[in-house]
């Protein structure tokens, strides 16, 4: 049975005049078979009552429009933390699941989804991006400021980003997504350059806190699917959230991650703890009062976000490491985004500087499994010719 398409929540299209004979807008107004109001150039579709009340509500609007900003910047990484050297393409914002915990929620003001039709602009910039730095690898994520995937059957735009990404030798893109929305990367020729991720969580959290998301099951299916298509896979442990029996929890989903997903698949495995800019809990508050995750003991971060404490977070990423351990491949780079040296040597025993940096891991992580798919590959022709 095919999982819901998050894409299938939008209900209305607003879209920028500007826009209106572009041909991508074009294919996406009419794939979409949806009522469509226009809004002035640089102008906003309006919205009913105030944010973040309107947010439910807005979260069913797409508005199609140029991005007239930068497409490609560095992540915005804090100083205080170890930062992993990657690159946001900003496809465009906002998401329409609706996870309590979603840092967007307290970074935007407005309460509907926007996409950027103008993509000649983005493979331009792109283009003079990879030109610019020919001898360093750009790891480029499209699910910063939106999920990767969800609006992929609206859009199509992964095929062409998989495709052009096909053609670079210096960079990886990765789509991370909590959709199972992966059709469109069958029969690709992603040269394997397109890591596919996916944010898993212990299955309370899943249930309780991640609205119109695919089911963990559902997502580790689509991993595999990619997976048999060639792709490399990546999994997120973020938010790792304190709960009653998160330990069982944890555990379960790590053990159904390996059951379904081959470990050499895998070229990275991120863990990062609950963090929250302090606004966001009385906009989640308000949203969803019966989550009550918030409400634990924080301590104010380095970066002005709230933490659990350090001993709570020692204690859940050792224990999520061991069990990680166990079941990872050698090859795979565990890490942690967005923490502090101390946990990085009190959890693995070194400091991401003391391997090269943590970028410099991500990218050997990649070369391996790069390297390993030309050995497979080789290995089956000389198989086939036999
Ligand atoms: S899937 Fe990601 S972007 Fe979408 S609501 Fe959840 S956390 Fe936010």
């Amino acid at each position: 049975m095919r999982s819901f398409d998050p894409s299938q929540y939008i209900t209305r299209l607003y879209v920028e005049k500007g826009c209106l004979d572009h041909p991508y807008c074009r294919e996406i107004v009419a794939r979409s078979n949806l009522p469509v109001t226009l809004v002035q150039d640089n102008g906003a579709p309006a919205s009913e009552g105030a944010y973040p009340a309107n947010l439910t509500r807005g979260k069913r609007d797409l508005f199609l429009c140029r991005n007239r900003g930068r497409f490609f910047k560095p992540c915005p990484a804090t100083r205080e933390y170890q930062c992993c050297g990657y690159h946001v393409l900003s496809i465009g914002m906002n998401c329409p699941m609706d996870c309590v915990y979603c840092i967007l929620q307290a970074y935007l003001n407005n309460p509907w989804l926007s996409f950027f039709v103008n993509i000649e602009d983005m493979f331009g910039e792109l283009d003079r991006a990879f030109a610019a730095e020919p001898d360093r690898l750009l790891r480029i994520g499209t699910g910063e400021f939106t999920d990767s995937l969800a609006l992929d059957d609206l859009t199509r735009l992964s095929p062409r980003l998989v495709e052009y990404m096909a053609g670079q030798t210096n960079g990886f893109l990765e789509l991370k997504t909590k959709s199972a929305v992966i059709e469109n990367l069958k029969d690709l020729n992603h040269n394997n350059r397109t890591v596919v991720a996916w944010s898993l969580n212990s299955p309370v959290v899943a249930e309780r806190e991640e609205l119109r998301t695919a089911s963990l099951d559902e997502r580790l299916a689509a991993a595999q699917r990619c997976a048999e298509w060639g792709y490399s896979l990546a999994f997120h442990f973020d938010p790792v959230i304190l709960h009653q029996g998160w330990r069982e929890g944890y555990r379960s989903i790590i053990e159904r991650l390996f059951q379904h997903v081959d470990p050499d698949a895998i070229t990275w495995i991120s863990l990062g703890a609950l963090r929250y800019l302090p606004h966001l809990k009385s906009i989640a508050g308000d949203r969803f009062p019966g989550s009550r995750f918030f409400y634990e003991e924080f301590v104010e971060g380095l970066d002005g976000k709230a933490r659990y404490f350090r001993t709570q977070r020692l204690e859940m990423y050792k224990w999520l490491v061991d069990l990680l351990c166990r079941y990872a491949s050698p090859g795979t780079c565990i890490y942690f985004c967005m923490e502090s040296d101390l946990i990085w040597r009190e959890v693995f025993g070194y400091t991401p500087s003391e391997r090269g940096g943590l970028a410099t891991m991500l990218d050997d992580s990649l070369s391996r499994r790069r390297h390993l798919t030309r050995k497979r590959l080789v290995f089956f022709q000389n198989d086939i010719i036999m």
